[in-house]
């Protein structure tokens, strides 16, 4: 049996009592916490491999709970375009082939690692491809097929026709990504259904998935009032907000991972709160979007709020403190958005929104060994008072993580990738990314 002993480390567990042990250790055997306690480990060091963590944090690894790794591809390109999503990513979306979103899930599944997240919750094209290089890499992911049942590039021009055989293709892949993967690796991989937004799936489309997504008993990723846009299609065709259509369709609840919810009713909120939905709120772009959902009213309805990354830039620790500050500018209190809540809405409250917080999300024994190591000996995270987490919150960097592990295996390791090539994964994730551009300028001309 393999059995590792983190050592001397600061020791920061996100369990229901947020223990912390200031000189603790923790011990991995196999795939799983076996025990962890504060001052020196007695037990028996037979066959043990010991790192010294000292000058270390030990945290539960991130839990990315909306994420489309793969859309690193248009870091640059979108972030100082106010109509960049509509008007330049989904069109360009549309030049990507099955190969290219593997390479470029890779790369995104690199820079989620390397910033010590450990779970995706993940929706996109191709998601068989997705899968692949999600397990290949060695991260742990929920993984969700897009589905649509329009011209996602035709968006821009306000184009909604739908096209019934092009949504049931999607929904077939789903379900061969579901009858694939799901459970895979130990059940490192598993899957959702993924209808796309709230109006790019048709009501008719919604609830095939939702009859998919009961004969495999998972759960379902979506976007929700993420634009005017969508909220306007909603009312014209239907007559129903985003919200009231996840309730028509039976997509509505705790099974649901529902991304944004930006545009939303006081009785939307209701809606949410009553259901058990979870609302993936994704703080960096929102403020680069200058978009934000009425979130105080949401913290005191009560519907649960957990963090993602989205696309472009996949920084948890960048995104605790847009939460934050973010939260704060719109009326939320101090002790609500603060640094204790936004860690644990980015560990254990996520992995239980997945269904997986008995596994993960948290240290605690017989859970998953899914952690970081995180390096406290440099200036922006000294000094350290009686709060650690509130030092690191406002401080980390994702440069700050050295070592990462999932199921008990370490996949970063003195800052390398261990699983992969990562030189190659760079120079790959450079390569596509300019040929997709430049078959996407050619097709504009
Ligand atoms: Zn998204």
């Amino acid at each position: 049996m393999s059995r590792t002993l983190f050592e001397n480390a600061l020791v920061i567990t996100a369990d229901d009592r947020n223990t912390i042990y200031r000189s603790g250790w923790l011990l991995v055997e196999e795939d799983r916490i076996a025990s962890l306690g504060e001052g020196r480990f007695e037990g028996d060091r037979t066959g043990i491999t010991v790192v010294d963590a000292a000058g270390h944090a030990l945290l539960p690894g991130i839990v990315d709970a909306h994420t489309h790794v793969a859309g690193s591809l248009f870091k640059g390109l979108l972030e100082d375009d106010p109509n960049g999503f509509y008007g330049f990513a989904l069109p360009m979306e549309g030049q990507l082939t099955r190969e290219d979103v593997y390479r470029l899930s890779l790369l995104g599944a690199w820079e989620c690692m390397q910033a010590g997240i450990t779970t995706v919750n993940e929706i996109y094209h191709y998601s068989l491809q997705v899968a692949q290089a999600l397990d290949e890499i060695g991260i742990r992911a929920v993984v969700s097929q897009n589905i649509v049942d329009v011209d996602i590039g035709a968006l821009r021009y306000n184009d909604y026709t739908r096209d019934a055989a092009k949504g049931e293709s999607f929904l077939e892949e789903n379900i061969r990504l579901i009858e694939t993967y799901h459970g895979k690796d130990n059940g490192r991989i598993t899957c959702r259904v993924g209808p796309h937004a709230t109006d790019t799936v048709s009501m008719e489309l919604a609830k095939k998935c939702v009859e998919v997504g009961q004969r495999y008993q998972v759960g379902f990723h979506t976007h929700v009032a993420q634009s005017r846009r969508e909220v306007a299609q909603l009312k014209s065709s239907y007559g129903l907000t985003p919200v009231e259509y996840l309730r028509e369709t039976g997509l509505l609840g705790d099974h649901l991972m529902a991304a944004h919810c930006i545009y939303v009713t006081p009785s939307d909120i209701r809606l949410l709160a009553e259901s058990g939905t979870h609302l993936l709120h994704c703080t960096e772009g929102l403020g680069r979007d200058a978009d934000f959902p009425p979130t105080r009213e949401m913290f005191d309805a009560g519907v649960d709020i957990v963090l993602g990354t989205d696309w472009l830039t996949m920084d948890p620790w960048a995104n605790m403190r847009f939460g934050i500050a973010l939260n704060r500018q719109h009326g939320v209190d101090h002790a609500t958005a603060s640094a204790l809540g936004m860690l644990r809405r980015s560990t254990i409250q996520p992995a239980r929104a997945l269904g997986l917080g008995d596994r993960i999300g948290s240290l605690e024994p017989n859970k998953q060994a899914d952690l970081l190591l995180l390096d406290l000996t440099g200036p922006n995270l000294t000094p350290m008072f009686h709060d650690p987490v509130v030092t690191i919150v406002y401080n980390a960097c994702r440069g700050d993580v050295t070592d990462v592990m999932v199921d008990g295996r370490f996949t970063v390791r003195h800052r390398r990738l261990q699983t992969m090539d990562a030189a190659e994964i760079l120079h790959q994730g450079q390569k596509v990314a300019m040929e997709v551009y430049g078959r996407h300028l050619a097709a504009l001309h």
